[in-house]
């Protein structure tokens, strides 16, 4: 459920009419809604009622310092997965002990910087990642707490470039070595052995995937106990999907997520923390743009809008299908026709869509891609010179651009020519 809405034959984003906002920031631009990013944190949080839980947003997802904000404000830890991540969850007000960190290629200096900053804990992905953290860890005199990410090989049934479960990936440890890992762990100076961690995946539509996962978890806790290990938390990562096609996708409910945690892992008393970023993120936020041209092709439209891929990549990159609709709600039996919708990027890979539906839009007129929220403006580049575009956040009846576009002299002020050169 979002807060985009149709109100008199006009997209709303909560209280304010998007082309409001369109002629004040100008066209392309991402668009937050506070009400659902709190609806979503709170739904979740209501999903795990009853168990010893901590929420941790996968900024990856959304890292807009208003957005951490306004998380962070709700009572949501950060999974990070980076030190320019750590330092934007601090700056954002986060304590170091409502952080995780994530990632299968932390630095020494990243280390460094999160253990001198403080941090909850470490999801530790590999036996030379945990003999270089108790290195760094004993010079500074520090403890890291840690948590071991296993790999459970299972299928997440999700596209392939955001499965994260299966043996064949390069993330966590194999299960088969988990209790040797976990032996060498409580050997090492300067690691405290906390939990276990698990993700094994993105955009997950089916329950049974986790099922399968978090039972494995629940026997491996059993046997790390049995060898004396402490297994007190267990993160169990993020992943649960959204509906992009509103019209014909349902994916699992958080309360039912919840459940399957319940009957998986619920008995053990351990503390459960869980990473969601999509399913926060996905449905709070749209990205807004305006028709340039429409072009009748050989057989087909192409309808030419100034969104391209380099502002929403996930089309190109993961296949992924938005939702697109007109800012104005067209009249009720309006006939539907197909076009390809394409943006101005020289790449034939800067296409969001072929042979969509859609009703008669013409030059000038603004259409909205629904559930980009998650995975949009983070991912975004300045390929072809198009500067990132602003995000802006609605509150009830407020707007406020919390990233500005930035300038072409901003762009090319961030190269600075070498001394040879004359200027
Ligand atoms: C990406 C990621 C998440 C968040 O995944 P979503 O599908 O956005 O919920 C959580 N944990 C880890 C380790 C990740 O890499």
């Amino acid at each position: 459920m979002d807060y985009f809405i149709y109100k008199n034959g006009v997209l709303h984003a909560e209280g304010v009419a998007v082309p409001e906002i369109a002629a004040s920031v100008g066209t392309p631009f991402y668009l937050y809604s506070t009400a659902t990013f709190e609806r979503h944190f709170t739904v979740f949080d209501e999903a795990l009622n009853g168990l010893d839980h901590k929420i941790f947003f996968a900024m990856k997802a959304n890292g807009n310092m208003a957005v951490l904000r306004l998380l962070a404000a709700m009572g949501a830890g950060m999974d990070v997965v980076s030190g320019g991540e750590y330092a934007k969850a601090r700056a954002a007000g986060v304590a170091g002990d409502m952080i995780v960190f994530s990632g299968v290629g932390k630095t020494v200096d990243e280390m460094r910087q999160v253990l001198a900053g403080g941090i909850r804990q470490f999801n530790v992905e590999s036996e030379p990642e945990l003999r270089q953290l108790s290195r760094v860890a004993t010079e500074m005199g520090k403890t890291a707490p840690v948590t071991l990410r296993v790999n459970p090989d299972v299928d997440a049934r999700t596209h392939a470039k955001i499965a994260t479960g299966k043996s064949e990936n390069k993330f966590g440890i194999p299960m088969s070595k988990a209790r040797e890992a976990y032996k060498k762990a409580a050997r090492l100076p300067g690691i405290e052995v906390v939990g276990i961690d698990v993700h094994i995946g993105s955009q997950l539509t089916d329950l049974e995937p986790f099922r399968q996962a978090f039972t494995r978890v629940a026997a491996l806790t059993g046997a790390l106990r049995a060898d004396g290990h402490t297994i007190r938390r267990l993160d169990l990562g993020g992943g649960l999907g959204i509906p992009y096609a509103r019209s014909n996708e349902a994916p699992p409910l958080p309360m039912d997520y919840g459940q399957v945690i319940r009957e998986t892992v619920g008995h053990l008393g351990c503390e459960i923390e869980i990473e969601p970023g999509r399913l926060i993120a996905g449905n709070a936020g749209i990205l807004v743009s305006k028709v340039i041209y429409l072009k009748h092709g050989e057989g087909r439209d192409f309808l030419i809008i100034d969104a391209a891929m380099n502002d929403l990549i996930r089309p190109a990159m993961y296949d992924a299908h938005h939702d697109i609709v007109p800012v104005q709600e067209p009249p009720a039996g309006t006939a539907l026709a197909p076009v390809d919708i394409v943006g101005p990027v020289c790449e034939s890979g800067d296409t969001f869509s072929k042979q969509r539906p859609l009703p008669p839009l013409k030059s000038g007129d603004l259409v909205a891609f629904r559930s980009a929220g998650a995975y949009g403006a983070v991912m975004a580049s300045e390929y072809n010179a198009r500067p990132l575009i602003p995000e802006v956040l609605v509150k009830g009846d407020q707007f406020a651009v919390v990233r500005a576009r930035p300038t072409y002299e901003d762009m090319i002020s961030r190269d600075t020519l070498p001394a040879w050169m004359e200027s």
